[in-house]
């Protein structure tokens, strides 16, 4: 707190009147927010909100903040730092915010890489060569069931091709 000559006088301090019933005269200094002017008990300036306000506090950062802040001795309630106090609160957050989005960003962006890369490799896996004569197998199967039902001289050869084809695959498979 500056103590220029401007801002130091002698007179009654508010908030000794209000709060200690103290109306007796003494160095009183200007507050440079409100420019009220308070005793040097009651000249830092503090918060004007009640208890319920950090009661109701959400971000628990800011609450511990703000008790910080109620808790302090003597000082006035000065509701220009107030403003003032909240606005700088506002925009460290934004700064901090912009910071943390930037960062957010930024993972968002190595996972979409890292997705990229996984999802590519499963691609790679599912066209396997594997996986290919295990769905040919499957529909030969499926083929070989209907043939069966229909049982007539060109269908049991068919069937006998079917069989020594799905043979060979299986070798392919097991190989
Ligand atoms: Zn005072
Ligand atoms: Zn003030």
């Amino acid at each position: 707190m500056e103590n220029s000559d401007e801002n130091v006088k002698f007179g009654i301090c508010p908030e000794c009147k209000v709060r200690e019933n103290d109306s007796s005269e003494k160095k009183i200094y200007q507050c440079p927010y409100c420019k009220g002017w308070f005793c040097e008990k009651h000249i830092e300036p503090k918060l004007v909100i009640t208890w319920n306000v950090i009661e109701r506090t959400k971000d628990p950062i800011l609450k511990e903040k703000l008790y910080e802040e109620w808790r302090k001795e003597g000082g006035h309630p000065c509701s220009v730092w107030t403003m003032q106090y909240f606005e700088n609160l506002e925009m460290k957050e934004k700064e901090e915010r912009e910071k943390f989005l930037k960062v957010l960003d930024k993972i968002k962006k190595l996972e979409e890489i890292n997705l990229y890369a996984k999802s590519s490799e499963v691609s790679k896996k599912k066209i396997s060569s594997k996986d290919v004569a295990v769905v040919l197998v499957v529909l030969l199967c499926f083929f070989l069931i209907i043939l069966l039902n229909y049982p007539t001289a060109v269908h049991y050869i068919m069937v006998y091709l079917f069989i020594v084809f799905v043979l060979f695959l299986i070798l392919v498979i097991l190989k």
